[in-house]
């Protein structure tokens, strides 16, 4: 490393970034890997909030590069929690020796291509510089917390926390009054441990929210026998589906069942927990009616389980289900059944303002001493966007997504050479199992470094015409889609200021692997290489 120049720096030593370096050096490459944190692990090294746990079952949410690694690996629980997923990922680094090519602690704040040179050349809050024929951003689609500009948060004379960058030292909030501002997935995981220590929660909420309990428990040793007797098979049978995660999806219509039938097969699927729900039937994503069928029975769940009838009206969800990423929960909405906990609506009239112990709403203070800000993330675009990029004839990518990201396939931008992004914006990533599909991106770049390689290639750039044809197509899907009529942070409307566009490939995982593929196979279609 002393001379700080390589065939690729990765920025990001989070599952992406691990990967890419094990590849790359096996390709015989030098690489090495700039990190802002302090270990490996990404966003489960940021996102340590109590009760933090994947919300996909940890037999698929984990690598198949390596045979032996998905045989030897042990999990303990049916969704793992955030300290296994930290330790697999450190398991990961150190298995296959990647430490050495990872400088942590280093926040890459801008890269510029250097066209004479053709070389990338990184800058980064240390005043350090590295400089690398390719650039790969594997920076992870939610890795920038949301932060709202709430008045008076300054003011605030107790501690504040935000559940994407939390403390690594255990927070204890016994005996204290909290406050939790948001109900998205984080806060739904960390309510109910929260409640069970603090002498009062308030939940501030904006959007109430669908949850699916997950049922989560230590992993059933017979099914991990089962699965690791035959993992290609389910991982191979995984990418057929369109989320990516091998699971029963039924493609009945459910405008086309009695209700006794979509009630046994909701019952059933609520029993078994999890984000598989939603392929209780097939069109619940593309009809308003079919999805109400679902929507119904969640929110007669919420009114069975919240006893009070005022509180379980607040929390019932009012948009469609599978809008917003659906949450998976262990005891959310029964936490709204003790004393010690009440909910506050900011809908009808949002927080006001934050003084020294409070939260104010509609004029009334709401007394806490510390406050959890559950907001969520600058999706997709934030990471990227957060290192000033500036490509050939010295245009800032900033200044080039000013309007919404334009992406290749969400690998790689038309001028701006040699640079990759892993699960960027316009590929199915966030809509998907993650592990494999940012293995899937790791593979194609890899690959097409390769192929470069081989060839006695210096250069890859998307072609203009290929980027728009792919933007266009994303954006037709997207604007067909039941999905996009709902505000989230696939659009982007979570964030102040940030244009409104549907951010991930909603085509499936499928349909992406077969088009992204079908460019490689046919030399890089769309893309110049010199
Ligand atoms: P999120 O889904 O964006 O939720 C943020 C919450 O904060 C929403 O309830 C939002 O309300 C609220 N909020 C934002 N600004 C506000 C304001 N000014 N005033 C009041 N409320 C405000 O963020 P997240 O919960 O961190 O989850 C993000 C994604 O991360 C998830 O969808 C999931 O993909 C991933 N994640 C996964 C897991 C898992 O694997 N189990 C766990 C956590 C997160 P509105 O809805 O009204 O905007």
């Amino acid at each position: 490393m002393a001379e700080n120049k390589f065939d690729v720096v990765v920025v990001g030593a989070g599952f992406a970034g691990l990967y890419l370096l094990h590849r790359l050096r096996k390709m015989g490459l030098s690489a090495c890997a700039l990190e802002a944190g302090g270990g490996v692990g990404g966003t489960w090294y940021w996102n340590r909030y109590p009760g933090a746990r994947c919300d996909i079952e940890s037999m698929q949410y984990s690598y198949q590069f390596s045979d032996e690694l998905q045989q030897e690996w042990e999990w303990t629980e049916r969704y793992a929690p955030q300290s296994e997923i930290l330790k697999y990922a450190e398991h990961v680094a150190d298995r296959f020796d990647l430490r050495r090519d990872i400088v942590f602690n280093t926040k890459v704040t801008s890269a510029r291509y250097d066209e004479a040179e053709a070389l990338w050349v990184l800058e980064d809050r240390n005043g350090g510089h590295t400089k690398g024929r390719f650039c790969i951003m594997a920076t992870g689609c939610l890795s920038v917390p949301n932060r709202p500009n709430f008045k008076g948060l300054e003011t605030f004379s107790g501690p504040v926390y935000h559940t994407g960058s939390w403390p690594h030292d255990r927070v204890d909030f016994t005996g204290l009054r909290v406050g939790v501002i948001g109900t998205g997935s984080s806060a739904i995981q960390s309510i109910p441990v929260i409640a069970g220590e603090a002498a009062h929660l308030f939940v501030f909420q904006r959007t109430a929210n669908y949850s699916i309990p997950a049922h989560n428990g230590p992993i059933d040793a017979e099914r991990v026998k089962k699965v690791k007797a035959n993992y290609p098979e389910m991982r191979a049978r995984a990418k057929t589906t369109l989320p990516g995660i091998d699971a029963r999806y039924n493609t009945a219509s459910a405008l086309e069942a009695t209700p006794e039938e979509l009630r046994a097969e909701y019952e059933r699927r609520w029993q078994e927990g999890g984000l598989t729900f939603n392929g209780a039937f097939g069109d619940l994503m593309l009809s308003k009616e079919a999805n109400k069928t679902a929507a119904d029975f969640v929110r007669a769940k919420i009114r069975e389980i919240v006893r009070d009838p005022d509180v379980a009206e607040m929390l019932c969800p009012t948009n469609i289900i599978g809008g917003k990423r659906l949450c998976v929960d262990s005891g959310y909405f029964e936490t709204f059944n003790r004393d010690t906990v009440t909910l506050v609506d900011v809908r009808s009239t949002p927080i006001e303002e934050i003084t020294a112990d409070a939260v104010r709403v509609g004029g009334r203070d709401h007394e806490i001493d510390a406050l959890v800000i559950a907001t969520g993330f600058d999706a997709m675009t934030g990471a990227i966007l957060n290192v000033d990029i500036v490509g050939r004839d010295g245009r800032r990518l900033r200044d080039k997504w000013a309007d919404g990201p334009r992406s290749y396939l969400g690998l790689a931008v038309s001028g701006y050479p040699n640079l990759f992004t892993v699960t960027g914006p316009g590929s199915p990533s966030v809509l998907t199992n993650m592990l494999p599909t940012l293995e899937q991106h790791v593979d194609w770049i890899s690959d097409c470094i390769g192929y470069m390689e081989a060839r006695g290639l210096a250069s890859i750039e998307a072609d203009r015409d290929a980027e728009d044809d792919w933007v266009d197509h994303v954006r037709e899907i997207s604007d067909a889609a039941l999905k996009t009529t709902t505000n989230s942070w696939y659009l982007g409307s979570n964030v102040a200021g940030k244009p409104r566009v549907f951010m991930p490939y909603l085509g499936g995982l499928p349909e992406y692997i077969r088009r992204s593929e079908q460019v490689a196979a046919d030399g890089y279609e769309g893309f110049t290489l010199i």
